[in-house]
């Protein structure tokens, strides 16, 4: 696709808004005045957008949200495939992250259909490059699990993430979480990502114990983000090598043969992994010889 004209027989994937509706693209604009339907999470969310610019929807508008997007999906195709210009928005940010969408891409893909994108504001993007922490790498872990046993899961796989962790969370939620993070990880850096592009962005930086004592007994208002520091890389490399090893000799094998083997493997010396294997064995596990 060019920059000046929206090309069809396509399903174009647009980017909209996360508060500040001058943030929708000149691009956007026109695909979402051209397009022959408009995919919308919510239509009347999705007409506020449009009727604020503008643009007519008239009878262009159709639902497409988790409850019938495996059912839309053979429309969507014949669609594409018939010349059609099919725009795809979801209530705010990029359509298809932590929002409906990623079924129609898939099956329009699939079924050799072009599809395109008209790129612009996403939540986690916009929260990660304000918050004065690495960018070089991240994982994006949409929304933590409410369950307590799953978020614990969730917390546990974080004590060995290297990279920066982006989440999305409720701010009803947000205080509890931070504070169940201050138990785990009390020194990592957070910064709290709250209502931005909006009249109260906010970014709060900190170490988790300090947002989470700034938080507690308070309300948080509006949406937000939340992105966590990832674990010391020598934590990291030290659980790793520990967990290999550990599982190496539960396996029955020797310490001698363990530690041949995994010197080789990871490029840790023999005497450091000799040391790490006595005291997994003098820790006390029945099942280490
Ligand atoms: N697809 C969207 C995107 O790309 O930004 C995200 C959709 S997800 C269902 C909505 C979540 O994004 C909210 O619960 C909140 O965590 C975050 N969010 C959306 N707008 C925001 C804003 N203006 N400031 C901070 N967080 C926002």
């Amino acid at each position: 696709m060019s920059n000046e004209v929206v090309q069809r027989g396509r399903l174009v994937v647009v980017a909209t808004p996360i508060g500040n509706l001058g943030d929708l693209s000149a691009r956007a604009e026109q695909c979402l005045g051209e397009a022959d339907v408009i995919l919308c999470e919510d239509t009347r969310h999705t007409r506020v957008l449009l009727s604020a610019r503008g643009i007519k929807g008239g009878g262009r508008l159709v639902a497409l949200h988790q409850h019938n997007e495996a059912s839309q999906v053979a429309e969507v195709v014949n669609r594409v495939l018939s010349g059609q210009l099919v725009a795809l928005v979801s209530d705010a940010g990029t359509p298809g992250i932590s929002d409906p969408g990623s079924r129609v891409v898939s099956a329009v893909a699939l079924a050799g259909g072009e599809v395109s994108t008209i790129p612009g504001p996403s939540a986690v993007i916009a929260a990660l490059s304000v918050s004065g922490l690495d960018t070089e790498r991240f994982v994006m872990e949409g929304f933590v699990p409410r369950r307590a046993g799953e978020r614990r899961a969730r917390f546990d796989q974080w004590a060995r993430e290297p990279r920066t962790i982006v989440f999305y969370e409720s701010p009803q939620r947000v205080a509890d979480t931070l504070s169940e993070l201050a138990e785990r990880f009390p020194d990592r850096r957070v910064a709290l990502a709250r209502e931005l592009t909006k009249f109260y962005e906010e970014v709060r930086r900190g170490t988790v114990v300090e947002l989470a004592e700034a938080l507690r007994g308070s309300t948080t208002l509006g949406e937000v983000v939340v992105v966590l520091e990832g674990a010391p890389e020598a934590l990291v490399e030290t659980s790793t090598v520990e967990g290999a090893l550990r599982e190496l000799l539960e396996s029955g094998m020797s310490i001698r043969d363990a530690v041949t083997e995994l010197s080789q493997d990871l490029g840790v010396g023999h005497r450091e992994l000799y040391q790490l294997a006595l005291a997994l064995r003098d820790g006390g596990s029945d099942s280490l010889h």
